[in-house]
């Protein structure tokens, strides 16, 4: 079993990172950069995402194992202080056990002769324009469905569905629930113009198209990348092939994570008592 680190570039988890470097050479583990099956991230959620995009070619043959050192972590499941108990079960893992979540797989085709550009996005996907209204239609499985006018949209996984989405309101969605989240971003909406207003979940068969009837000033988001665009015609959006597996030896019910990060975070109950 090969086992690469990717930690963030704090002195506390680079400390982490050599100090679960020794454990793992102790334990007869190896570490391997290159072709890892298990990939360990230390941060917080900003770190997995980071991990994921570097190993993203990689995807079938990774298990993905965050550590948290601080922040929310939302994706995280072990501790810092729980670096030992991590290798030796890593050490008696024998039967690769896993738990895998969707990801979105995006395309983005532009107006002039340039080739359109490929995507996949652990927890999201945005469009948005920054010097005026963004204008485009949307389409559910190529039928048109509304014309949009307002900030942007964004298209999400179930486990990204507790990061940018819940902020512009739309629902967490549990991962085992193969679907994608459209939401909108500031629609306008007057006698004039008219979109469906409330966040939108599509079925696993189902794909959203956005057609952009402005061209210009674009941001697009890809999880943390931001990227200024011009002359996009129309982005794709659909459920990839592909998934990400994290190793399930440990790993938390999805509501207690949602409960823990959102409504009864340990630091707030501490202080309170
Ligand atoms: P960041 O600015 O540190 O992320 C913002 C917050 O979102 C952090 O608390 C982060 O946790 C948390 N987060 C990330 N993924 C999450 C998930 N799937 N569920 C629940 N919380 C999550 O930037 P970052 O660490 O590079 O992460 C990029 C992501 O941040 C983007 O994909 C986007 O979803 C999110 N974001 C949200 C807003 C917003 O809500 N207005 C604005 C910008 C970005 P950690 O502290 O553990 O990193
Ligand atoms: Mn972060």
């Amino acid at each position: 079993m090969g086992i690469s680190i990717i930690s963030n570039a704090t002195k506390h988890s680079l400390k982490k990172k050599r100090e679960l470097e020794d454990l793992i050479r102790k334990k007869g583990l190896t570490l391997s950069e290159k072709n890892p099956d298990i990939v360990i991230s230390i941060g917080g959620d900003g770190t997995l995402l980071a991990a994921f995009h570097r190993y993203v070619h990689q995807l079938n043959t990774i298990r993905f194992i965050g550590i948290h050192t601080g922040h929310l972590g939302f994706y995280t499941d072990w501790r810092d202080y729980e670096l030992e108990e991590l290798v030796d079960s890593l050490a008696a893992d024998v039967d690769n056990s896993s738990v895998s979540y969707p990801l979105l797989d995006v395309q983005v085709n532009y107006t002039d002769q340039r080739e359109s550009k490929h995507f996949l996005a652990l927890n999201e996907c945005t469009i948005r324009r920054v010097t005026g209204t963004m204008v485009g239609n949307v389409f559910i499985k190529g039928e048109l469905f509304e014309n949009f006018r307002g900030d942007g949209l964004s298209v999400s996984t179930p486990t990204g569905s507790t990061a940018y989405n819940k902020s512009i309101g739309g629902a967490v969605i549990h991962p085992q629930i193969n679907a994608l989240q459209l939401a909108e971003i500031a629609s306008i909406n007057n006698r004039v113009y008219r979109t469906l207003g409330s966040p939108l979940i599509i079925a696993s068969n189902e794909w959203i198209s956005i057609q952009l009837e402005s061209h210009n000033d674009h941001v697009l988001s890809v999880d943390q990348l931001i990227l200024s665009e011009e002359n996009i015609k129309q982005i794709d959006y659909k459920i990839a092939d592909e998934r990400i597996h994290f190793a399930s030896h440990r790993h938390t019910n999805f509501w207690s994570r949602v409960k823990d990060g959102f409504i009864e975070g340990t630091e707030l109950k501490d202080e309170l008592m």
